[in-house]
């Protein structure tokens, strides 16, 4: 098992299949994009297939999440579902992505076995969606959205991140085209894990304020916390419910006492907190020979390592090298 010295237990991996993206959201990258990591320094599909073979046989991961920069870029997508689904115990199998490209591959991936996907939206407005992602590309989104309920990829949920000044407006129709359609909306606090350094406490729309614009339009009540789990949103009923909307309070409620989460990195190192500032490098021991036997043992010592928190407050707290791009979100 995968537990720190808190007594925490990882069962939720999230995998980053590459660090490159087809968008420049401005709360990541820069518009000019960054340098990608060089091909022979990412894991190859089969390394990839492996280490989370052993993270589910042998170290009690139960859910394994692929995410990036933009997973449907990588070739092999469809191939490493299908062997994450074949594994025994049967993994959770779901996908982060922006949604492009998705209108042809949704039905292939739920073909291979992938459960479930979170897309990223942060905007209805095409314009809008220039302005934060530096591309026009809001067609594909929607249309990705649609194939994935069609394919089955249930619930599709939807994240949004809203930035002061450029999409704060849209958490009213974002939150009634999620309800119009079916999909699972979640609201994630801005974090500083831009490659830009750009972030600013000050002018972070935090869950408060969030809650605050969705109350104008929407009776919101608490939904019952054991529903929540180790989930890092807080849920709410809309409307009295069924349907809800979850605010992920990163920064001002964070969850760290419950996260269940470790990443592998597209270039093979295991972290164990999205903010932390020191990684495990599983590629050079799994390309000079290392058994899985010795894998494991590796992805243990690194997750015992794990911090109680993230630290944002702390004023010493350093925002790591890596970019969520490079890190996996
Ligand atoms: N490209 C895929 C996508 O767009 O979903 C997967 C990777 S992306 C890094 C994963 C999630 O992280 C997205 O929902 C994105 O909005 C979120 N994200 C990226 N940078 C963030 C930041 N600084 N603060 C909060 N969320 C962020």
């Amino acid at each position: 098992m995968l537990v720190d010295s808190f007594g925490r237990v990882a069962t939720d991996l999230r995998v980053s299949l590459t660090d490159r993206c087809n968008l420049r959201c401005a709360y990541c990258m820069p518009p000019e994009g960054l340098d990608w990591l060089p091909k022979p320094d990412l894991l190859t599909a089969e390394e990839i297939v492996r280490l989370v073979a052993i993270g589910v046989e042998r170290l009690g991961i139960t859910e394994v999440r692929y995410t990036g920069g933009e997973p449907l870029l990588r070739r092999e997508l469809v191939e490493i579902v299908a062997a994450a689904a074949r594994l025994a115990p049967r993994p959770q199998v779901s996908l982060t992505t922006n949604g492009i490209g998705l209108a042809r591959l949704a039905a292939p991936l739920a073909e291979a076995g992938l459960d479930r996907v979170n897309v990223s939206l942060d905007t209805l407005d095409p314009d809008v969606f220039v302005r934060l992602a530096h591309r026009d590309r809001l067609r594909d989104v929607l249309d990705g959205l649609a194939a994935a309920e069609r394919a089955g990829l249930t619930p599709v949920k939807i994240n949004a991140v809203l930035m002061r000044g450029i999409n704060e407006h849209e958490a009213v129709p974002l939150l009634r085209f999620s309800l119009d359609h079916g999909y699972e909306l979640r609201f994630i606090e801005q974090m500083p894990l831009d490659a830009q350094h750009g972030w600013r406490r000050e002018n972070m729309i935090t869950a408060d304020e969030i809650l605050g614009l969705l109350k104008g339009s929407f009776d919101l009540t608490e939904d019952d916390p054991r529903h929540r789990g180790s989930a890092p949103a807080e849920l709410f009923l809309v409307n009295g419910g069924p349907a809800r909307v979850g605010v992920i309070g990163s920064v001002t409620r964070p969850f760290c006492g419950s996260c269940d989460r470790v990443r592998l990195t597209a270039d093979g190192q295991i972290r164990n907190c999205l903010f932390a500032t020191e990684e495990s490098d599983l590629r050079t021991a799994l390309r000079s020979g290392a058994s899985d036997e010795d894998l494991a043992a590796r992805w243990v010592a690194a997750v015992r390592g794990k911090k109680p928190g993230h630290g944002i407050d702390d004023p010493s707290f350093l925002q790591p090298s890596r970019p969520m791009s490079a890190i996996g979100g």
